[in-house]
């Protein structure tokens, strides 16, 4: 049963399907990214960067393999832990905060996701969600740089 308002849960649920993880237009890595990811692979920083980024206009992004798939999908995410920060916000994205009617757009491409919300329940949602996500990785960054495993 839906919440009165509704909560990030009612506007989206994962059908791990993978649509996400494949095709055209690229999974970008941020600094913390990249030494989260290669940390977790037990590989040095350039190493990861050689062995599974590509550059796009002088940003990092993950390769994918022959099947347009990412690199790191093998029926599901086995990075999953340490996704990059893009893989772990969506779908709830900054740029809905300036273009909520962008959701259902987002649906489209994405099973999980629900439409038929009000905008400003998109908006608050995204909001929160951005909020946990920078909680989290403020922790794991520091965490990681206290040594972490
Ligand atoms: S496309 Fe949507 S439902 Fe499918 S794996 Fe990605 S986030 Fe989940
Ligand atoms: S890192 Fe994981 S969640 Fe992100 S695109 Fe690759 S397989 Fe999908």
């Amino acid at each position: 049963m839906q919440s009165d308002p509704p909560t990030s849960a009612d506007l989206f649920e994962c059908r791990q399907c993978g649509e996400c993880c494949r095709g055209y237009g690229g999974t970008y890595l941020a600094s913390p990214d990249i030494e989260n990811i290669a940390r977790y692979l037990g590989i040095t920083k350039q190493e990861f960067i050689q062995r599974y980024c590509t550059l796009s206009a002088g940003q990092y992004l993950l390769c994918q393999k022959r099947d347009g798939y990412c690199a790191f999908w093998d029926g599901l995410c086995t990075i999953h832990p340490v996704k990059p920060r893009m893989c772990m916000a969506w779908p709830f994205i900054e740029n809905l905060l300036y273009e909520p009617s962008n959701w259902d757009v987002m649906a489209q491409a994405c099973p999980g996701i629900r439409t038929g919300f009000d905008k400003k329940d998109v908006i608050r949602c995204v909001r929160r969600k951005l909020g946990e996500l920078e909680r989290y990785r403020n922790e794991s960054i520091s965490y990681n740089k206290t040594g972490g495993v």
